[in-house]
């Protein structure tokens, strides 16, 4: 498969799963723009690498939960490489607990589920109108399946599948799909910070009984921005060593 002339824009691209996807576009040909909350370095780092894969690479500074920001984001990948053909929401936060605070509440549904309402509020026109796009939404396995402590991060897991089912619907005539990828327990900074004893109880639940690596997921995503699935939309495709099975 290739992404050959495709443009695409990742969120929270400069680290973890984000930085794997980016080098999983760059690798099959596209064009990517990295998005970043605060981590400059990390992006230009992921960029860099994305250049040595012969695309253009950009790196944007945006908070994802912040719509005017997300509006400003489409445009600048647009100007920067003419179209936007693929968008991946991946950009997400954690704060768990068992008693989860209003503030926290906020906080995960604001940039997990806010934050990729708000990016494909501002890429479907521009791809409605070119007749072609890829939406793929970051889910999870605890939006499926729910996790104690988790309640916050579950709930906007699982709100990014009714968003994912929703646009697929609305978007699905003028040639835009849109799909979820739901990781089980990746190794990255997000699950790095777990407590030993949560690891080890977590690899209990997974068949393959190892965590999976971000490429692993990357692949997933670049399944579903390949021209081969155009008539695959508004599904969900669990990467996880069979967690959720
Ligand atoms: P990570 O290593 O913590 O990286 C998070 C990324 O999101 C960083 O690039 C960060 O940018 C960016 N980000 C955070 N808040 C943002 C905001 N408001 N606006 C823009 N960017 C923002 O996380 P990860 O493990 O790679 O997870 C990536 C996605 O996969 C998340 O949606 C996560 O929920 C999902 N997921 C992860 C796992 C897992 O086991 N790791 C499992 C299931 C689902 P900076 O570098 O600038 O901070």
């Amino acid at each position: 498969m290739s992404l050959q002339g495709r443009n695409a824009l990742v969120t929270g691209g400069s680290r973890g799963i984000g930085r794997a996807i980016c080098l999983e576009l760059a690798r099959q040909g596209a064009n990517v723009a990295v998005n970043y909350a605060g981590n400059a370095q990390a992006a230009e780092e992921t960029a860099a690498a994305c250049r040595e894969l012969g695309v253009q690479a950009v790196t944007i500074r945006a908070d994802v939960a912040d719509a005017a920001a997300c509006e400003a984001m489409v445009k600048e990948v647009i100007s920067s490489f003419g179209s936007l053909h693929i968008l991946v929401n991946n950009a997400g936060i954690t704060r768990d607990n068992l008693s989860i605070s209003e503030a926290d509440f906020d906080a995960v549904l604001d940039t997990n589920l806010k934050g990729a309402f708000c990016c494909c509020k501002a890429a479907y026109r521009p791809m409605m109108r070119q007749r072609y796009g890829r939406i793929i939404n970051m889910s999870s396995v605890v939006g499926l399946r729910g996790n104690a402590g988790q309640a916050n991060y579950s709930a906007s897991k699982a709100g990014l599948i009714g968003l994912t089912k929703s646009l697929a619907k609305e978007l699905a005539a003028r040639k835009v799909t849109v799909n979820a990828v739901a990781p089980g327990f990746i190794d990255t900074d997000m699950t790095a910070v777990l407590p030993e004893a949560a690891k080890k109880a977590l690899l209990k639940t997974i068949p393959m009984a190892r965590l999976g690596q971000p490429e692993d997921v990357a692949r997933a995503v670049a399944f579903f921005a390949a021209d081969e699935t155009a008539y695959v939309t508004g599904q969900v495709l669990c990467v996880d060593g069979g967690m959720a099975v």
